[in-house]
């Protein structure tokens, strides 16, 4: 019998133990496993699904202002417990403490967002549509919504999903990623604090059968999904096949141009931050450069190996680390294959981070920061998301080079270019087949009022997650044309199709 904390699911507000299977949560830093988290069976996921549906008349009929005031008493619980929630995230995930401190600011925002849901919610009116006739659209929640969440932002991607939903009056069943769990389950029990009632947010924990059920439980009837793009496409594929509304971000090789005119050493900076920031595992994350010219990639690549040197690796829960660990052993093992790939293909690895030692930490999953020069478009490193501190160079010789690069890539979620060059800065946003665009900015990740998604194979489906997307997603468009004719007027019967003409 084992004495590790096991993770429940929360389901019509009380914590509930359902499955007989269970995975092991790691702390990456340490490489022991600390906690077990159950795996939901498919009678577990249908009795959350039963508590959503349960709960969705009230919550639906609930005045929009008094469910947005849930979302901002959440605010502010989600910043009294903000150390609690991000040691979660460190201990689990394995990121440095600032930086899932950024992750849950982030979440934050949206929370803050969905408390405009009124305003967001109002819906369109006009009179005199005909003779006496007005018209007005709303827009009506769908029902029970679930969402399924990666391991990479175990806070944030949740919260870009469930507030919204729940703040335009549906019901939500949470999946989050059973490899870093405690965080989102966590929060969801802060916003029955905040006043959300039993039901109206349900957290199963699982893995492939809990989703499938939520997948093709004909009561879902929209799905958010954010993870691989393999998983992305099953899931989009499954879940319009049983007739529900989907929406599945998936995975991203996002490059970064560096022009002849760039401010090197401000780029470098950036790049920086944007390839080994949470060790690379962030869908916006640089893991390529192409460097326009040889001067450039000169340039770039020497300024890199100046300031990786400066990096310190460790545990997240050291504030002077820069990078933590990747998340599991047989995530480690992947990203330190694909080092070694990329040198028999033929890369020049100028920065091998594979021996890094952390004292005390033998077993963690901690792999420093490698640097790749001559990546070519054949190489595997070039073509597969490697979801970790692993920062490729490429040397092309324009900016259409680098443009007809990125176009031709599977994937399509970010992209950046530094430059100087407006003209060049407004071609590049203009015509570049991406869906979240920096200039100057490495990590172009959307704030909460606009929406996030990529194009190509990052994104399944029509809608962008969270902003004014996620309101649409989450709601079904109604139209109500009402006429009060004046007492004693006679309509004559007409044949012709009403029109104004
Ligand atoms: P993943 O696809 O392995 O898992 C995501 C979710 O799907 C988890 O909840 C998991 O339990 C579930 N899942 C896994 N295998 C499944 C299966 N066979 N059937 C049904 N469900 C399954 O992704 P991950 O490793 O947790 O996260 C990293 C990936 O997520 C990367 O590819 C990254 O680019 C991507 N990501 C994308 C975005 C975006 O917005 N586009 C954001 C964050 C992460």
């Amino acid at each position: 019998m084992s004495t590790l904390p096991e993770i429940h699911h929360l389901i019509n507000g009380k914590t509930v133990a359902g499955g007989s299977r269970h995975a092991d949560v790691f702390n990456p830093a340490t490489g022991q496993v600390e906690k077990r988290v159950l795996l939901a069976d498919k009678t577990t996921v249908e009795q959350a699904i039963a508590s959503a549906e349960a709960a969705y008349p009230a919550w639906r009929n609930t005045p929009p202002l008094k469910r947005a005031r849930v979302m901002s008493n959440l605010k502010v619980l989600l910043e009294q417990h903000a150390d609690e929630i991000c040691a979660l995230v460190t201990a689990e995930h394995g990121k440095v403490l600032g930086d899932a401190m950024g992750e849950l600011q982030r979440g934050i925002e949206n929370v803050e967002y969905a408390s405009y849901a009124p305003e967001l919610l109002k819906g369109e009116h006009s009179k005199n549509v005909g003779p006496a006739i007005d018209s007005w659209s709303e827009f009506q929640a769908l029902g029970v919504t679930a969402g399924i969440t990666p391991f990479n932002f175990p806070v944030m991607v949740p919260l870009w999903m469930w507030p919204m939903a729940v703040a335009c009056g549906n019901t939500f069943v949470l999946k989050p990623s059973e490899r870093d769990p405690s965080s989102a389950l966590l929060v969801a029990k802060l916003a029955q604090q905040a006043g959300l009632p039993p039901g109206v947010l349900n957290v199963v924990n699982g893995d492939k059968e809990a989703v499938d059920t939520l997948l093709t439980d004909p009561r879902v009837k929209a799905v958010s999904f954010v993870g691989s793009t393999p998983i992305a496409e099953y899931i989009y594929a499954t879940g319009c096949a049983h007739g529900k509304r989907v929406q599945a971000l998936g995975g991203a090789k996002n490059h970064a141009v560096v022009m002849p005119d760039a401010d090197v050493p401000n780029a470098v900076s950036a790049l920086m931050g944007a390839a080994y920031g949470s060790c690379g595992e962030r869908c916006m994350a640089i893991p390529l450069v192409l460097a326009v010219g040889d001067a450039a990639a000169d340039a770039v690549v020497a300024a890199l190996k100046v300031e990786i040197a400066k990096m310190k690796v460790g545990p997240g829960t050291d504030a002077s680390n820069d990078m933590g660990p990747l998340v599991t052993k047989a995530h480690f093992e992947k990203v330190k294959g694909y080092v070694a790939q990329g040198i028999q293909e033929g890369a020049t690895l100028v920065v091998d981070g594979r021996n890094v030692q952390v004292p005390g930490h033998e077993a963690g999953y901690f792999l420093g920061p490698c640097l790749f020069d001559h990546v070519k478009p054949g190489m595997t490193i070039y073509k597969e998301e490697i979801f970790g501190p692993v920062l490729g160079v490429m040397r092309v010789k324009s900016l259409q080079e680098a443009m007809d690069l990125i176009d031709a890539h599977e994937y399509g979620n970010g992209t950046c270019i530094f430059t100087r060059d407006g003209e060049a800065a407004r071609y590049f946003s203009d015509n570049i087949l991406v869906g979240m665009v920096g200039v100057n900015v490495p990590l172009p990740v959307p704030v909460a009022y606009h929406s996030f998604g990529g194009w190509k194979r990052s994104l399944f489906g029509d809608l962008h997650a969270y902003g004014p997307d996620a309101v649409r997603f989450y709601t079904k468009r109604k139209t109500i044309t009402q006429r009060w004719p004046s007492a004693g007027v006679r309509d004559g019967t007409v044949f012709s199709f009403p029109s104004n003409r």
